[in-house]
């Protein structure tokens, strides 16, 4: 395929790189088919124990050199990276809906993000700041400043394969950090398109090899390495709950530090108030998005009784409209899931929900027939059910949606809303503005994102991006996340010719 070639992919594809430079790696190989047509798209030789090695070491001494570079120096690189990857949009969003797919319009808006974030990063390495504080003491300066933390280590999720990377990384590299990513074995050829655009740029600057290193190799392998590793000061990961908590335990183990960006269980709660031509197009988005394989997916919909059959009714003729297939075609508003086994688990899951007691809507089918070779489509699912139905709790990465009913007062609503483990994202569709301004106050949603009158996914890269609760009170992204990536030092400098001791405490010797 033609944005293979255009982005560098080669059929047997070494995944252990250091910058510009790609390693052999000894590692079991593996082979990379597309969900969209059950095609082998290539085979990716993963890295081993030695190769993890070598990386650690070369980035750490990258280290060294790329934190004594000024912050805006640092920011010129990242500059020059997004510049890079406008030039790849085209391709490497193609290849992101070939791998996992999403569909192409959304895989674009996945390389914009890191486009974004470049274009933020770049500006936030000239505002890097830190605080001048007034000391009790006379002729001290007294002050706070962020210094890089080392090696950050970059554990991601398989449905967004570049962006929350980049996210993560370009932020790090403006504090002065080095990263080794390893990206999920689901989507590792677009971590190495990514890792193939940057490094030339970093070559062109004449950079050492081991600012920006990539480890394509298995979680329990190469992933435990670096949640065991001392040398890697903060581990980022992006996953499920189960292996997000796993991970929070080991790095604790060692006292390491941890930005955890775990599973979400999004509602949108509709009041009677809601404006439902902008409502209904805002959950089916939220609902199939990436076929349901969002953190930020729709999951549940909390629905006023006064509307319910008015939406019901809304979305079961919406659904008809969505088109599914070829994520390369741009008419298709709906992928296949990520894998077969995606696929078994969507029906696993609706299986359970009827026995708990739901009631299927619409959808819930496997597809099958022309189109629909790779046996990952589906027919997304509405469900009708109550918000304490054990499989309504879970997330399940798939496009089920749960239809969930209330009567009385919005407290009612927040109540079921917030009757969940996970706390990412949540919105609320209303025109009454005690409504809204209730859902948006310390009475409301308990979620990192808390949206009026627009759906729970597609957040922009300014603002903090993750959750609370089980989504593991990781922020990234925007606004002072960058201070995640940063040691904060407490600094008090004596320019008189006394030694005065805080608290007023005497010491006289
Ligand atoms: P996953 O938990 O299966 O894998 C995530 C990553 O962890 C992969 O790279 C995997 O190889 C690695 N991993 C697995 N075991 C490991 C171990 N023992 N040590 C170290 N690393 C290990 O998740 P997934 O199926 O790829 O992604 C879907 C999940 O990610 C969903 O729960 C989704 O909500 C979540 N997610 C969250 C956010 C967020 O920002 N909150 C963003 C994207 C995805």
């Amino acid at each position: 395929m033609e944005f293979l070639k255009t982005l560098g992919i080669e059929a047997h594809q070494a995944g252990c790189a250091t910058g510009s430079a790609w390693n052999d790696t000894t590692g079991e190989s593996i082979e990379v088919t597309s969900p969209a047509d059950g095609a082998k798209i290539g085979t990716v030789r993963q890295a081993a124990e030695s190769e993890y090695e070598t990386v650690l070491k070369t980035a750490r001494e990258a280290f060294l050199h790329w934190r004594s570079l000024p912050a805006p120096h640092r920011g010129e690189i990242i500059r020059q990276i997004g510049l890079r990857v406008r030039d790849y949009k085209e391709p490497l969003g193609s290849l992101i809906a070939y791998e996992m797919g999403k569909p192409l319009e959304e895989a674009l808006g996945e390389v914009q993000e890191m486009i974004d974030i470049c274009d933020f990063a770049a500006g936030l390495s000239r505002m890097l700041s830190g605080s001048t504080l007034y000391s009790e003491r006379p002729r001290h300066r007294f002050y706070e400043q962020y210094h890089p933390l080392g090696i950050v280590g970059i554990i991601t999720a398989f449905n967004f394969p570049v962006a929350v990377w980049a996210w993560n990384a370009v932020i790090a590299a403006v504090c002065g950090d080095v990263t080794v990513w390893k990206p999920s074995s689901k989507a590792p050829l677009s971590a190495i398109a990514a890792q193939k655009i940057l490094g030339p740029v970093l070559k062109e600057n004449d950079l050492p090899e081991g600012i920006f290193s990539l480890l394509v190799g298995r979680g329990s392998v190469i992933g435990e390495a670096m949640l065991q590793d001392p040398r890697i000061s903060l581990i980022s990961f992006t996953g499920s709950v189960p292996a997000g908590r796993h991970a929070a335990e080991v790095v604790a183990r060692r006292l390491g530090k941890t930005l955890l960006e775990l599973g979400g269980n999004n509602a949108i709660i509709v009041t009677e108030h809601a404006n439902l031509e902008l409502a209904v197009p805002a959950i089916v988005f939220g609902a199939v998005g990436t076929s349901g394989q969002r953190c930020t997916t729709t999951r549940r919909l909390i629905i006023h009784d006064a509307i319910y059959d008015r939406i019901k009714e809304a979305l079961q003729k919406a659904y008809q409209t969505v088109r599914i297939g070829s994520p390369l075609d741009p008419r298709n508003h709906m992928g296949p899931l990520v894998d077969r086994e995606a696929a078994a688990a969507f029906t696993r899951a609706l299986d359970a929900c009827r026995q708990q007691g739901g009631r299927v809507l619409f959808g819930g089918t496997g597809l099958t027939g022309k189109g629909y070779e790779s046996g990952c489509y589906v027919s997304p699912a509405i469900m009708e059910v109550l918000n304490d139905t054990p499989i309504v709790q879970e997330e399940t990465f798939a496009p089920i949606l749960y239809l969930i009913r209330y009567a009385g007062e919005l407290s009612e609503a927040i109540a079921l809303h917030n009757g969940v483990r996970q706390g990412l994202s949540s919105a609320i569709f209303t025109d009454n503005v005690q409504e809204a301004e209730v859902f948006l106050s310390q009475e409301g949603s308990d979620c990192g994102i808390a949206n009026v009158n627009i759906g729970t996914s597609g957040a922009e890269i300014g603002g903090a991006f993750g959750g609370e609760k089980e989504t593991g009170g990781g922020r990234e992204a925007g606004s002072d996340a960058w201070k995640t990536y940063m040691r904060r030092q407490t600094v008090t400098i004596n320019y008189g010719t006394e030694l005065p001791l805080a608290q007023g405490i005497r010491f006289d010797i």
